[in-house]
C-alpha cells in the first residue's frame, strides 16, 4: 500500500485522505508536521489509537538526507534523496548580516540547458512534488533554526513547475503552520514570457527575480537556449508587465563569464535593455565548475561592469561569493551528485 504523503498536504486534505471524523485533527496534524517533528509519537496531543493509524498509513517525510555539506563560510548544502532515487541539492546561505536564505530546488535536474550551469547539464528527471519542496525546507530550518528568506534559484526553472511551487507555498505560508511571509519569496526564471504572465496574473505575490546573463540577442542564444522561443523583446515587455501588475521591482541577475558578456557591447545592450524597467541588476561572477569551457571575470571586468551600469543610473549589486568550496554556488549545483 502506497502510504499517505503528509508533506503534501494542508490540513482539511490531512482531514479527508485520513477520513477523520473530527476536522481539528487534521490541523493539529499539520501544526506538528509544521514543527518539524520527526515522529508520529512526538504528536502528544493525538489519541494512541490515531498515532498508530498514522504509522500504518502516512509518512511524515518523502525522501532523506543523503549528504550534508559545510563550508567554511557558513554555506550548508543538503543532498537530498527522493523516494524514487532521484537525488537534488539545497542551500542554506548566510549573509554578513546574518540572514538565512534557503536556496531550494524545484525539479530534479534541468531542461533549459543554460551552457555556464551545472545543473543544465544533467537534463530534467522530474518536476519536484510540493511535498517534496516543502520537505526542503524543512530540512534546512531544522539545521539553521528559522529562516528568513526563500529563494527559488536552486536546480530546475521554477516557471516550469509552478503550480507544485504554488501548492509548497501554501503550505509553507498556512496561518496554522509556518506563516511564511510572501514578501520572503523570490522566484527565479530564466526568462519563461508566459509563466511571467501567469505569476503576475495568477499569484502568488512573491518576488521575480529573471536570470538575465546578458542583453545580446545572438549571445544569449547561445548561452541560454530558452532566448529562441523567449526573444528578449518578449521578456522585456513581460517583465514589465508583471512590475506593473504587482507593484513589485524585478531583479535581473547576470553571471559573468571571463571574456564572454563582459565587454563595453554587453554592458550597453543591459544598459538599454533596463530602460523603463523598474529594476535592480545583481552582478554575478561566476562560479567555476571544471568541466565548462568558461573563466571566473577579472576584477576589473566586474568594477568596469558596475561602474558603467552606476553611471547610467542603475541600481546595481554584486552578489558575494559563498558555498563555492562545497559546489553550493550559483551554478554548481548536481556536481557532487555526478561526482
Ligand atoms: S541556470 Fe537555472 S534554468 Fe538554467 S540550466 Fe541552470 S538551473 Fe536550469
Amino acid at each position: 500500500m502506497n502510504k499517505l504523503e503528509l508533506s503534501c498536504m494542508l490540513p482539511e486534505e490531512i482531514t479527508n485522505a485520513l477520513s477523520l471524523k473530527q476536522n481539528f485533527r487534521g490541523m493539529q496534524i499539520f501544526k506538528w508536521l509544521s514543527s518539524n517533528v520527526q515522529s508520529f509519537d512526538e504528536m502528544t496531543n493525538l489519541p494512541l489509537d490515531l498515532r498508530n493509524i498514522l504509522k500504518k498509513k502516512a509518512l511524515i517525510r518523502t525522501s532523506t538526507i543523503a549528504e550534508t555539506l559545510v563550508d567554511p563560510d557558513g554555506t550548508i548544502k543538503l543532498q537530498i534523496e527522493l523516494q524514487d532515487g532521484n537525488k537534488i541539492e539545497t542551500v542554506l546561505l548566510i549573509d554578513a548580516e546574518n540572514r538565512k536564505t534557503a536556496c531550494v530546488s524545484c525539479q530534479a535536474g534541468c531542461a533549459m540547458g543554460c551552457k555556464f550551469c551545472k545543473t543544465g547539464t544533467l537534463g530534467l528527471s522530474r518536476n519536484l512534488t510540493a511535498g517534496e519542496i516543502v520537505e526542503e525546507f524543512r530540512y534546512l530550518e531544522e539545521k539553521a533554526g528559522k529562516l528568513d528568506n526563500i529563494v527559488f534559484m536552486g536546480m530546475g526553472e521554477p516557471l516550469m513547475n509552478l503550480d507544485a511551487i504554488r501548492k509548497s507555498l501554501k503550505i509553507l505560508s498556512h496561518s496554522e503552520g509556518r506563516n511564511l511571509s510572501m514578501r520572503r519569496v523570490t522566484i527565479s526564471t530564466c526568462g519563461i514570457v508566459k509563466g511571467i504572465y501567469d505569476l503576475a496574473d495568477n499569484g502568488p505575490a512573491v518576488r521575480l527575480a529573471v536570470s538575465l546573463t546578458t542583453a545580446d540577442s545572438e549571445l544569449r542564444s547561445t548561452l541560454m537556449p530558452v532566448n529562441k522561443k523567449n526573444p528578449l523583446p518578449e521578456l522585456k515587455k513581460a517583465i514589465y508587465y508583471f512590475t506593473k501588475k504587482t507593484g513589485k521591482r524585478c531583479t535581473l541577475e547576470a553571471a559573468l563569464l571571463g571574456d564572454v558578456n563582459t565587454d563595453t557591447k554587453s554592458i550597453d545592450r543591459m544598459i538599454d535593455f533596463t530602460k523603463n524597467l523598474p529594476i535592480h541588476v545583481n552582478l554575478i561572477p561566476w562560479n567555476p565548475v571544471p568541466e565548462l569551457p568558461y573563466h571566473e571575470p577579472t576584477r576589473k571586468e566586474c568594477t568596469n561592469f558596475i561602474l558603467a551600469l552606476e553611471s547610467a543610473g542603475i541600481n546595481v549589486t554584486q552578489r558575494a561569493k559563498r558555498g563555492r568550496k562545497i559546489g553550493g554556488s550559483c551554478g554548481q549545483l548536481g556536481k557532487t551528485i555526478t561526482e
